[in-house]
């Protein structure tokens, strides 16, 4: 495993998740030249279709496909993520050997439980992080901000983020986890997740979101501070149909 520092951390709490939630603004940050990793605090291994093997295969695939630096996997337990000291502690290290300036995480509000966990273990973990006093094997370092993501309920976000570029992108990235997502030539038991709707949702919600933007499609993100614009005008232009330039 060969982490980087980099701007941005993004954390999963399953292989796909963060792909899911904010893939799209992941690549648009490699596009233009930020350095991102992704750490899985699980390997996904309750889910109903594929292997924790095949999930690695596909989550390093879906990373490659984005841009990442590095994707790693902390294994903190599927169907019950550890939120105790030592999982703490294991995010406090993921967080000093990456040294991002942002981390995003899953909304604590999300619908899966270990979702909910994710959000409160990563931001708490990410200030830990910080704190000189905490001796680990690396030093302190704590992220200037951290950005939650949604996968499931809807918000209204703090912020959104012009994905029509790399909508594509996050498609082919999300199309790399064939075991969990539509794919008629499966034979495992269909879910949730694998139906064809929930496929069409992704699609649905970024482009509701872009609507908002007058764009093609955003995604949107929940910040416990407001972001300072260097420029509020451009930050809105087009939104009602004016001219972005
Ligand atoms: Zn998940």
């Amino acid at each position: 495993m060969n982490v980087e520092p980099v701007d941005v951390l993004a954390f999963s709490p399953h292989p796909d998740d963060a792909d899911l939630g904010c893939g799209g603004t992941l690549a648009a940050l490699a596009s233009r030249g930020l350095s991102f990793g992704i750490v899985d605090l699980t390997r996904g291994e309750m889910a109903t279709r594929g292997t924790p093997e095949i999930r690695a295969r596909e989550a390093r695939e879906a990373a490659r496909i984005l841009g990442a630096r590095f994707r790693e996997t902390l294994d903190l337990g599927d169907g019950g993520l550890r939120t105790d000291r030592a999982a703490e502690l294991r995010v406090v290290e993921a967080v000093r050997r990456a040294r991002p300036r942002v981390v995003l995480a899953p909304l604590p509000a999300d619908r899966h439980p270990d979702h909910a966990r994710a959000g409160r273990l990563v931001p708490e973990a990410a200030w830990y992080a910080g704190l000189a006093k905490l001796e680990t094997e690396l030093p302190p370092h704590r992220p200037d901000q951290v950005l939650y993501y949604a996968t499931y309920v809807l918000v209204m976000p703090t912020f959104l983020v012009d994905v029509s570029a790399t909508f594509a992108t996050k498609v082919a990235a999300l199309r790399a986890y064939r075991s969990q997502f539509h794919d008629p030539k499966s034979g495992e038991p269909e879910t949730y997740v694998s139906s064809k709707g929930f496929f069409e949702g992704i699609e649905a919600r970024a482009r509701a979101l872009g609507r908002i933007a007058n764009v093609e499609y955003a995604e949107g993100f929940v910040s416990n501070a407001p972001p300072t614009l260097a420029d509020p005008v451009a930050a809105f232009l087009g939104y009602e149909g004016g001219k972005r330039t």
